[in-house]
């Protein structure tokens, strides 16, 4: 999977270049066919110069030279430790997959920024937002969240004012209007998802999974990036068989999955990344259709 992206990288440049420099003959030879005087000539060409050389920077170079980057820094072993010792996930996948799992997690870092807000954060928090990004998105290599800028982290819960605090409810959201682009996390909650004991949440792989399920346009339980249009009635099937188990409080799973589609996807997402094991013994319905979207079977190692 490694090479995947060195090839993927190489060829992506070539590409991206080859477009550009045919844009640029284009402009060239309508510029030609359009002008009369040499001296307008060389003020156009210089200028067509500058506007291509600017646009190739910022969408083709800058972008690429990011992939080129995260392939050519060796992933830190201070970082592997942290992997090792808090992300079950990684711990189950084999050295190819550890490898390529790590290169998502440099890529992530990367092209977001995580920004603690009145609290500090360290490379285990940023370790441990990224892996829960890339966990739901690993089978998809090309995946990217370009739905989002920055990730916050507060120092505790919150409320629809942003004020926080241990009693407030809030553990994390994908933000609107002026925090468009953003996600707000709390610290506590990240690290409560990591801490080795058993557990079925992951607030930040569920804001995560909001986000992917955003990436078709509508936040609204089928994330239809990752799984094909032939599945989805199958799949809204058995998610109102799953809800009405939790009505009828026959199910396991966290009674705010019935707030609304969405939130069943990203609250049952949670439990399948975070206790597999559990899940696929609970709900194999679900498991299976699970396994499926995120085209992935989830081993579980017992540490
Ligand atoms: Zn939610």
């Amino acid at each position: 999977m490694y090479n995947y992206y060195q090839k993927k990288y190489k060829s992506e440049f070539t590409k991206n270049t080859i477009f550009s420099l045919v844009i640029l003959i284009f402009f060239i030879v309508i510029t030609l066919a359009t002008i009369h005087t040499l001296k307008g000539l060389v003020v156009i060409l210089t200028l067509i110069i500058l506007i291509f050389t600017l646009v190739f920077y910022y969408m083709v170079y800058e972008p690429l030279s990011k992939w080129k980057k995260v392939l050519q820094t060796p992933f830190p072993d201070a970082w592997r430790k942290i992997l090792e010792k808090n992300v079950t996930f990684y711990n189950t996948l084999d050295e190819d997959e550890k490898d390529y799992f790590e290169k998502r997690i440099q890529y992530f870092l990367e092209t977001k920024k995580i920004t603690g807000v009145n609290t500090d954060i360290d490379d285990k928090i940023k370790i441990l937002i990224a892996a829960s990004a890339i966990m739901p998105v690993f089978a998809f290599p090309d995946f990217v969240y370009d739905n989002i800028n920055e990730i916050l982290v507060y120092p505790n819960s919150f409320d629809e004012e942003y004020n926080t605090g241990d009693r407030e409810k809030i553990l994390g959201m994908v933000g609107n209007g002026s925090m468009n682009r953003m996600m707000i996390l709390s610290k506590p909650d990240i690290l409560n998802a990591f801490s080795g004991r058993r557990t079925v949440h992951n607030v930040a792989l569920h804001e995560f999974v909001h986000l992917i399920d955003k990436k078709d346009g509508s936040i609204d339980g089928i994330p239809e990036i990752l799984i094909d249009k032939a599945f989805v009635l199958p799949w809204l099937r058995e998610l109102k068989i799953a809800e009405s188990k939790i009505k009828k409080r026959k199910s396991d799973i966290d009674p705010y999955a019935l707030t609304n589609n969405s939130e069943f996807l990203a609250v049952a997402s949670e439990y399948f990344f975070m206790s597999p094991k559990k899940f696929q013994k609970n709900h194999p319905e679900l498991y299976k259709y699970f396994t499926k979207i995120y085209k992935r079977k989830l081993k579980t190692v017992v540490k």
